[in-house]
């Protein structure tokens, strides 16, 4: 409205904003960011700026080059961490828009608006909290390809390191962009960290997602760190996941729509749908969870990650958790998908993981047992339980089989991101690795 655009003119100038950076996170969620001085920001927001979007992964070939990043003036935030004297720079989020006015079908926040449109008209609005895992290493030049953890701690361990400093100061500048953490603690690997974001509607969840990613990254930097998403960097040690816990609410009045005091694991029918349609589409979304050739190295026996297909409540081995309520808190019901893993696109990610639940619902499937034994001691096989993709490969094969995910990503996100990942997977298929040579060259 003109209120908003006024006042946020306002705002920025009263922070002595000089640089507006209008971003947006391409189709396999690397964020782009084009910056404009100040003084084009009215014009910015009256008509939008455009660029060539043929140079973005994932973009090209859906459409002619042009496209308009159309700011949302309610993410505007200065960026604290590039606060140099006289060049204060803020950033927005931005839409993107093809040169007919619509919404560009390559944009990932588009993709999650769509879905959110579907749940709401079944009355329903979808609420997302993220626990981001990553690595602090020690820098060791621009490749960074050496993994040297900064500490020797370990889970929830009170340490009075450099580490400890470093996740206050990214929690303070996370909540200066308006991003709260509900909690932040040392992880179980060394140099590993965790920090959990506050639940949120769906997409302020991506885009705090991705702006936090951002965010740590420099935050490490500015400290002489490296901090790295990458979900398995050591083979030895746990990997970084992205747990995510979601719930329905009722669009109209915000009432969790998950909860049941009287079922034994409080949930509701519908959350029991929804889980069922995780379960279901848990194959055929894994690839845009977990999107890398690195992210089957994590979702592998032992380490805390999800390889079956099944749900519990206590249980860290499971797909799907449903965490404990106490103290009557009804309202805070929720389930934690643990195959997501912070390379993903949260866009996208938070769009499927819905789509796949609201067609749990629509079908009404029922769900099968809960699994509370730790299934990495078990022979889960026997148990008929299915397993997650054990390669990008394999998770793609998936993808090509599951028709709810594709219509929930559209056919024009669908094709460039299969088509991208599958170079990927053929990339690394034909690589002939350290281990190979070590186990063979010698000996045959
Ligand atoms: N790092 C584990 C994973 O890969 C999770 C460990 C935990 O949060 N307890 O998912
Ligand atoms: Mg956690
Ligand atoms: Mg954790
Ligand atoms: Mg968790």
């Amino acid at each position: 409205s003109d209120t908003s655009r006024q006042e946020l003119l306002e705002r920025a100038k009263e922070q002595g904003v000089a640089f507006v950076n209008l971003q947006f996170t391409d189709i396999l969620g690397m964020v782009k960011t084009v910056t404009i001085p100040v003084e084009e920001l009215p014009d910015a927001l009256d008509h939008g700026v455009w660029f060539d979007g043929s140079s973005i992964e994932g973009f090209a070939r859906m459409v002619e080059s042009d496209m308009y990043l159309v700011p949302d003036l309610s993410t505007y935030s200065l960026i604290p961490w590039d606060q140099h004297a006289g060049l204060a720079t803020a950033r927005l989020i931005c839409n993107i828009y093809t040169p007919d006015g619509s919404p560009f079908a390559g944009d990932p926040r588009h993709v999650l608006t769509t879905v959110l449109g579907q749940a709401a008209e079944m009355g329903y609005g979808f609420n997302v909290a993220p626990e981001l895992e990553f690595f602090l290493f020690h820098r060791d030049g621009a490749a960074q390809t050496n993994p040297l953890p900064h500490d020797n701690a370990g889970y929830f361990d009170v340490s009075t390191d450099q580490a400890t400093l470093i996740r206050r100061q990214m929690v303070r500048a996370l909540r200066s962009m308006g991003i709260v953490t509900e909690a932040a603690h040392h992880e179980v690997a060394a140099g590993q960290h965790e920090i959990d974001l506050r639940v949120t509607e769906a997409v302020r969840a991506a885009d705090h997602t991705v702006t936090a990613r951002v965010a740590l990254k420099a935050i490490a930097q500015i400290n002489g760190l490296y901090a790295t998403f990458m979900p398995k960097p050591l083979a030895t040690v746990n990997g970084n996941g992205m747990h995510i816990h979601q719930s329905l609410v009722d669009v109209a009045t915000g009432q969790n729509l998950f909860s049941d005091p009287d079922d034994p694991y409080g949930l509701s029918k519908i959350a029991r749908h929804f889980i069922a349609g995780l379960l279901a589409h848990a194959r055929g979304m894994c690839v845009i969870l977990a999107p890398l050739v690195n992210s089957y190295k994590r979702l592998v026996p032992g380490f805390e990650a999800p390889v079956y297909i099944s749900w519990g409540r206590t249980n860290r081995s499971a797909l799907v958790r449903v965490p404990r309520i106490t103290n009557g808190r009804y309202q805070s019901t929720r389930i934690e998908l643990r195959c997501p893993d912070p390379s993903c696109n949260p866009y996208l990610a938070y769009a499927v993981m819905l789509a796949a639940g609201l067609d749990g619902i629509k079908r009404k499937l029922p769900l099968r047992e809960a699994a509370e034994e730790d299934l990495f001691h078990i022979d889960p096989r026997a148990r008929g339980l299915a397993m997650l993709p054990s390669s990008l490969g394999a998770a793609l094969d998936a993808l090509r089989e599951d028709e709810v995910i594709q219509a929930a990503i559209g056919p024009n996100v669908y094709e460039r991101f299969v088509d991208a990942k599958q170079l990927e997977w053929e990339s690394y298929r034909s690589y002939v690795s350290q281990w190979e040579l070590e186990r063979y060259l010698s000996i045959f």
